[in-house]
């Protein structure tokens, strides 16, 4: 598969899921936390900050392919990383989203900010039209910034998390 960073480096793997989890597709920003089963990371192509992405490490593609632990593994870092998205005030809700036609387990936390509202109806239908906007018209060296200051942000409010 093809496809193009946000920072705009081509790249070209097998399974993108895969190639985050062995290190040879870094995204923006590194790996946000790693758990036995699971990584979580920002999306690599989408410019919107704050949009996380939790994959597994089984090249696997439905939630009923993991055992019973692994479930409570997922939902718990989903909780986390939801909960630590709290602490940004720009972000007043997300979509939680699990496509199980992709070839490899991901599951999508996609913030959603005022300009979403103010292009798009607040729709689930609006996801793929937003995505596309931001790939189009949102790729800055600001957004590059921004989403790096936010990835070691949120990489220090999950480590608080755990040792609490
Ligand atoms: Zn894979």
């Amino acid at each position: 598969m093809r496809g193009k960073d946000i920072l705009g480096n081509d790249f070209d793997v097998e399974c993108i899921g895969c190639a985050l989890v062995n290190k040879t597709l870094v995204p923006i920003g590194g790996i946000i936390k790693e758990t036995e089963s699971f990584i979580l990371h920002h999306d690599p192509e989408v410019p919107i900050k704050g949009f996380l992405i939790i994959a597994s490490k089984q090249h696997i593609k439905s939630i009923t392919q993991l055992s019973k632990l692994q479930a409570v593994e997922f939902i718990e870092l989903c909780y986390e990383a939801r909960t630590a998205l709290l602490s940004f005030d720009d972000i007043n809700e997300c979509s939680l989203i699990q496509e199980e036609r992709s070839g490899h387990f991901h599951f999508w936390i996609l913030p959603k900010y005022q300009w979403m509202n103010n292009l798009f109806d607040n729709s689930l239908s609006s996801i793929r039209p937003i995505m596309k906007y931001a790939e189009e018209n949102l790729k800055s060296e600001k957004i590059f910034y921004d989403i790096q200051k936010f990835v070691e942000q949120l990489r220090l409010l999950l480590s608080e998390q755990q040792s609490r």
